[in-house]
């Protein structure tokens, strides 16, 4: 017997993600829904839609269609920024990886 990880009812839990068990398909999506990491998902999606929309790219000054969000400070090492419009630069995908290949040389 498992504890479901979103009600914490000991019960048989044919549903797991990673080492979490769910009695039901209802709670693991429920649980993820609510779930930090979700959520941190979510927002960024919209905070870099936020950043890049209508942007030109920071090096090349060009506007593509597709264009990415680069943190300066990376989300890893500075999870604090990330949400931090200015630790955020919006590059066109040729010149991110161009920046992440410099930092991280
Ligand atoms: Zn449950
Ligand atoms: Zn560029």
């Amino acid at each position: 017997m498992r504890k479901c990880a979103y009600c914490l009812k000991r019960s048989k839990c044919p549903y797991k993600k990673g080492k979490k068990h769910f009695c039901s398909k209802e709670h693991k999506t429920l649980y993820y829904e609510n779930d930090i990491k979700t959520l941190k998902k979510q927002i960024q999606i919209e905070f870099n839609k936020m950043i890049t929309e209508n942007q030109p790219c920071a090096y090349c000054g060009k506007r593509f269609v597709k264009m990415d969000c680069s943190h300066i400070l990376s989300r890893g090492s500075c999870d604090h920024l990330r949400f931090d419009y200015l630790n955020v630069l919006p590059l066109c995908s040729r010149h991110h990886e161009f920046f992440l290949a410099s930092v991280s040389a």
